[in-house]
């Protein structure tokens, strides 16, 4: 476990499946407070970059340091305890189960079970999802599955949290909802956000800065406004 307020640094992660090349040499580095957008056209690289990040796959080259410990070739529910928490593409609830049992059952899994009732209530308060509490989670809309996810992500009191198309199947209201929920994160609590979404209108809202993925590589960085006016970033993916 390290203190928080500590930063994340990717550099030079590949990725090979085979004889392909999904994540060719990538950095970037990910503060408390922030949130960093990470876009880019299908199968450019997203998720696996995420994967690396999160320690659910290894990569082929490079290093992924927090707060200067490294953390390749540990367990990813290791890095839970490291502060790391993350949500996947496709929702991974237990949909037999109420919203209080999935998240509490992440809470219990990280920081040795501590205070995990009190972690499991801050987290559905802060997702807007106390009186939702004793619902199955599988009768919930897919919106509100969504947001029992990252409260799960939550409950490990994370100081980075990864999100891998929180918005998908959301509505543009549960989507705006989301982000102020998001900002919220960041602004009273300091965490860092990495986002990986396909919806454009988020990112720019949203996002402190943003990486832009092309066929493995990172073409561009930096605030929405110049990554939206960058030539290389509107050839490859806006224009299309
Ligand atoms: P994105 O998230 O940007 O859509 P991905 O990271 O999912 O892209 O995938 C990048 C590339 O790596 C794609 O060509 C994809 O088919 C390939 N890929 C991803 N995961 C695997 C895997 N486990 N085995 C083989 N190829 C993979």
């Amino acid at each position: 476990p390290v203190e928080e307020h500590t930063e994340l640094q990717a550099s030079g992660l590949v990725m090979q499946f085979g004889g392909l090349t999904a994540v060719n040499d990538v950095s970037l580095t990910l503060k408390p407070g922030e949130i960093f957008g990470l876009i880019g056209p299908n199968g450019s690289g997203k998720t696996t970059v995420m994967n690396m990040l999160s320690c659910v796959l290894k990569p082929t080259v490079g290093s992924v340091k927090l707060g200067g410990t490294e953390l390749i070739g540990r367990k990813s529910n290791e890095v839970a305890n490291f502060g790391i928490a993350r949500t996947f593409q496709n929702i991974r609830l237990f949909p037999d189960l109420t919203v209080y049992q999935n998240v509490h059952v992440a809470a219990l899994s990280t920081r040795g079970g501590k205070n995990a009732e009190a972690r499991t209530y801050a987290a559905l308060e802060r997702l807007g999802l106390l009186d939702r509490a004793d619902e199955d989670s599988g009768t919930l809309s897919y919106g509100d599955q969504r947001r029992v996810e990252i409260a799960r992500a939550l409950a490990c009191e994370p100081t980075l949290l990864f999100l891998d198309e929180p918005a998908a199947g959301m509505n543009r209201e549960e989507t705006d909802d989301l982000m102020e929920t998001l900002r919220k994160l960041c602004a009273e609590l300091g965490i860092g956000i990495l986002i990986v979404d396909h919806d454009l209108k988020l990112i720019n809202e949203l996002c402190d800065r943003v990486a832009v993925l092309n066929e493995g590589k990172m073409i561009a960085e930096g605030t929405p406004e110049q990554v939206r006016n960058n030539p290389a970033v509107v050839e490859a993916y806006l224009g299309r």
